[in-house]
C-alpha cells in the first residue's frame, strides 16, 4: 500500500477527467476541450456501433461512450418506447403520485438479478451514495451508529459524489474528499501486473486477503461494509482479481457482519458476460448499485438492489429512512430503461457479450504478441483493458504517466476507433469494450482499426 502511495504521488499527465472546458477561439467558435486537453470530435449522429461527427465522419464506439451505450446508439425500438412513453406521461413523484413504468422496472429488475428489493435513482453516483446511506441506516437500526467506515480499493472509481470520492482511490479524485470521510480505500488493489511479480494466483490471493482481514480488524467496531468493483472499471483499466480474492472478501465480510457492497455501475447488466460480474464467482453481495447500462445511454437511471435482511433490519427499526430524489424512478426513465432490459433478455446480449467477449480477448492476445506497447491484456466478456508500457521487462508506464494512455486513445481516434483512457493515476490503460450488441465483423473491424492505431 505504502508503494502504491507512493505510485499515486508520481507526475500525473494533467488531464481534465470531469468537466469540458470551453474557450471562445479569436474567430467566434466555441472550443471543447476534454480528456487531455484534446479537441474531442463532435457527434452528430449515431447507429448501432457506429457514431458519426459533423463531417458525415464514422467511429467504432470501441467503448460504449463511457461503458453505457450496451445497445448501441439510436436503437429504434428503444426510441419507439421513448417516444410513446413522453407523450403519455414522464414525470410522477413519489411523494405525491406514483406510476405504473417505475413498479413494472423495480420488479423486472429484481427478477432479472434474484433480489427483492429495488432503489432507483438516476445516476451511478447517486446510488452509489444511496448504498453507503442505506448501509448506515442499516447499523444505526442494529444500534451500532458508529459504524461509519466503509473500505474500498486503493485504485478504484466510485463516482463523483463526496461518498464516491471518497471510496476512490483515484489520488486526482480523492483528495477534494478527503479530509471530510474517513476509513476509505484501504484495500490493497487486486491488481497483479505490478504488484504480485512471481507470485501464482493462490499466493496474490491468500497475501490480499489477509491485508484485507488486517484492514477490517483496524477499525474495531467502525466498519460499516465494504465497497468493491467486481472488476475494476475507469481507474486502472479492468483490473480482474485472481479467482478466489471476491469469494475470500466476501467470507470477511461474513464473518464480521459487515454489508458487502457491489459496484456494478459498469460491469452489470450483462457486460461482463454475466448478469452481474459478481456471478463469475458466484458471490452474492449484500447491496449491488447498477447504472450506466441500466439506461444504455438512453435515459439517466440507476439503481440499488438490496438484500433481504439488511432491508428487515432497517423496516423493523425505530427511524425511518427518508431518500428521495426528485427524479428517481420517473416514468420516462423507467420505461427506457424497462425497455432495455427487456432487450438485453430477448436479444440474448448477455450471451453474446460472453461469445464476443471470447473472440475480443483472443484478438487482444494476438495483438499483444506482436505490440511490446501491451504489457498485458486482461477483464471479462466485452469489459477488455490493456495495460499499456514503455518497457516490458521493467512493465513501467509512460513518463510521465498517462501518455501512453494518451497517444493510444488519439492514434485510434485518428482511425476512426474509440476507446476509453482508464489510467488510474498510477499505470497506463485503456478500456476497449464495444456495445453488447457488436457482431463478429464488428469486432474483426475494432481489433484491425487498434492493430492499426497501436503501430502508429
Ligand atoms: N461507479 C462506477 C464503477 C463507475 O464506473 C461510475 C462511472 O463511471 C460510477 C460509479 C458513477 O456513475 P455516474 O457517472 O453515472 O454518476
Amino acid at each position: 500500500l505504502a508503494r502504491l502511495r507512493e505510485l499515486q504521488e508520481s507526475p500525473v499527465m494533467d488531464h481534465a477527467l470531469s468537466a469540458s472546458r470551453v474557450a471562445m477561439q479569436p474567430d467566434g467558435s466555441r472550443l471543447i476541450k476534454f480528456f487531455f486537453g484534446e479537441e474531442l470530435p463532435f457527434v452528430s449522429h449515431g447507429s448501432g456501433v457506429f457514431v458519426y461527427d459533423a463531417d458525415g465522419r464514422r467511429y467504432l464506439d470501441g467503448c460504449s461512450g463511457a461503458v453505457t451505450a450496451n445497445l448501441g446508439h439510436a436503437d429504434p425500438e428503444i426510441l419507439q418506447v421513448m417516444a410513446e412513453q413522453a407523450e403519455r406521461i414522464t414525470f410522477a413523484h413519489r411523494g405525491t403520485f406514483h406510476s405504473e413504468q417505475s413498479e413494472k422496472l423495480a420488479e423486472r429488475l429484481g427478477a432479472m438479478t434474484g433480489y427483492p428489493y429495488v432503489f432507483l435513482c438516476n445516476s451511478g453516483s447517486e446510488a452509489v451514495e444511496t448504498a453507503l446511506r442505506l448501509t448506515l441506516q442499516y447499523w444505526r437500526e442494529r444500534g451500532e451508529p458508529d459504524r461509519a467506515r466503509f473500505l474500498s480499493h486503493a485504485v478504484s472509481y466510485h463516482g463523483a459524489t463526496l461518498g464516491g470520492l471518497s471510496l476512490s482511490g483515484h489520488p486526482q479524485r480523492r483528495w477534494v474528499a478527503e479530509a471530510l470521510l474517513h476509513g476509505f480505500n484501504e484495500l490493497i488493489p487486486p491488481y497483479a501486473y505490478r504488484f504480485a511479480e512471481g507470485r501464482d494466483d493462490a499466493a496474490f490471493t491468500a497475501f490480499l486477503t489477509k491485508r484485507a482481514a488486517e484492514a477490517l480488524d483496524s477499525h474495531g467496531s467502525g466498519a460499516a461494509g465494504v465497497v468493491v468493483e467486481p472488476v475494476g472499471g475507469a481507474a486502472g483499466g479492468a483490473i480482474t482479481p485472481p479467482d478466489g480474492y471476491l469469494p475470500a472478501l466476501a467470507e470477511l465480510c461474513r464473518e464480521r457482519g459487515l454489508p458487502l457492497i457491489a459496484d456494478e455501475v459498469m460491469t452489470g447488466l450483462g457486460r461482463t458476460g454475466t448478469m452481474l460480474a459478481s456471478q463469475h464467482w458466484d458471490v452474492r453481495p449484500d447491496l449491488v448499485v447498477l447504472g450506466k447500462g441500466m439506461g444504455a445511454g438512453y435515459t439517466p437511471v440507476s439503481a440499488v438492489l438490496v438484500s433481504e435482511h439488511v432491508v428487515d433490519a432497517i423496516a423493523a427499526g425505530t427511524a425511518s429512512v427518508t431518500n428521495g430524489h426528485t427524479y428517481g424512478g420517473n416514468p420516462l426513465g423507467s420505461a427506457v430503461a424497462l425497455a432495455v432490459l427487456e432487450a438485453v433478455e430477448s436479444r440474448n446480449l448477455v450471451a453474446n457479450a460472453a461469445e464476443r467477449g471470447k473472440q475480443l480477448r483472443a484478438g487482444l492476445e494476438e495483438l499483444a504478441a506482436r505490440h511490446e506497447v501491451i504489457g498485458e491484456v486482461r477483464g471479462l466478456g466485452l469489459l477488455q483493458g490493456l495495460e499499456l508500457v514503455s518497457d516490458p521487462v521493467t512493465r513501467s508506464p509512460g513518463d510521465p504517466v498517462g501518455s501512453l494512455t494518451r497517444s493510444a486513445v488519439l492514434a485510434a481516434r485518428e482511425r476512426g476507433l474509440l476507446v476509453y483512457p482508464a489510467t488510474g493515476g498510477i499505470n497506463d490503460a485503456i478500456l476497449v469494450a464495444p456495445p453488447l450488441t457488436v457482431t463478429a465483423e464488428e469486432t474483426d473491424l475494432l481489433l484491425a482499426l487498434l492493430d492499426d492505431a497501436l503501430s502508429a
